[in-house]
């Protein structure tokens, strides 16, 4: 009998996993035309100053209405885009709308200070051999200043990237662009290379952050928190953290000298128009 019930069991996961395989496929074959119906959208999270708790900015991350299933969220699709090459056009989307919606943020003019916007790279956009003009491209058409856009590469993306690999990078870093290093600490443990890359932010991966859930924090997590904000500042790099969800995880980390904050604990992602509301209530408040 257990052995029947192994067996179903395994029945199960393989019929499961095979209904897995078809819906990949059938989600792969229709992310080109997707793109064309304008079925992507994007959700927009507050990047907020631990100092003062003020919007400075916020994330772009994508979503898929499909006509059929609902609202997919990125780790559901953009895998899928990159592995079909499909990433490249869907990224520029992102970057023009990001574009355009960081500039209106910018004419909307209630802000005391320039709002940024952050754009996601998938390392087959830091290969595409266009991303320098494109975004170039796409800066100029939205009369937006290099320096109101972060692009997020994320650790794993970087390793073991040589000089010519980087050197993309390094030309958007020198127009003004920022680039942070996203799901920073669950890569490569050799920091060294971090003095390499012409990154300005460490985005530090949320894994850190849920060992600041409690008071007293987690005393291993606070070290390392504190080795890596110390780390962060000596090279002039600045230090956002991900995925604050609570109060006390934002205390925590503000005492710890990590400079800004995303996460639940301020806002969901959500549409461009709740930063304006957002940052006015900043505003009135302070
Ligand atoms: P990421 O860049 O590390 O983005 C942060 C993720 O954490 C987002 O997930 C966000 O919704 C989620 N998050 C934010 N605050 C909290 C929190 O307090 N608690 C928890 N548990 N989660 C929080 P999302 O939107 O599902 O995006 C997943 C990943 O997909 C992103 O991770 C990014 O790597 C990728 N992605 C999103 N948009 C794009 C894009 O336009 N292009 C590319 N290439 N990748 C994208
Ligand atoms: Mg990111
Ligand atoms: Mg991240
Ligand atoms: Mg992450």
């Amino acid at each position: 009998r257990a052995k029947a019930a192994g067996g179903n069991r395994y029945e199960l996961a393989d019929a499961d996993s095979d209904a897995r395989a078809i819906a990949r496929h059938s989600l792969t074959n229709c992310l080109p035309a997707a793109l064309d119906n304008g079925e992507f959208f994007i959700e927009y999270q507050p990047l907020v100053r631990l100092s003062d708790g003020t919007v400075r900015g916020a994330e772009a991350l994508v979503r898929w209405l499909h006509p059929a299933h609902g609202v997919l969220g990125p780790d559901q699709f953009i895998p899928l885009a990159e592995s079909t090459g499909l990433i490249v056009p869907l990224g520029r989307w992102v970057l023009e709308e990001a574009a355009r919606q960081a500039r209106s943020w910018k004419s909307a003019g209630q802000y005391e200070g320039p709002l940024r916007v952050n754009v996601n790279l998938s390392p087959s956009q830091l290969r595409y051999p266009g991303l320098v003009a494109d975004t170039v491209a796409v800066l100029d058409d939205a009369g937006l200043d290099p320096t109101a856009l972060c692009l997020e590469v994320t650790e794993n993306a970087l390793i073991g990237a040589d000089e010519d690999e980087l050197r993309p990078l390094r030309e958007l870093a020198d127009l003004g662009v920022d680039i942070a290093l996203d799901d920073f600490g669950t890569g490569y443990s050799n920091l060294s290379y971090l003095r390499r890359l012409p990154v300005s932010t460490l985005k530090l991966d949320r894994s850190f952050t849920r060992g600041m859930q409690r008071a007293p924090a987690d005393p291993v997590d606070v070290k390392i928190v504190e080795g890596i904000v110390s780390l962060a500042h000596t090279l002039d790099l600045s230090v956002t953290v991900e995925g604050v969800e609570t109060g006390t995880q934002a205390d925590h980390l503000r005492l710890l000298g990590c400079d800004t904050a995303q996460g639940w604990y301020y806002a969901r992602p959500g549409p461009p128009e709740r930063l304006h509301t957002l940052s006015l209530a900043d505003a009135s408040s302070s």
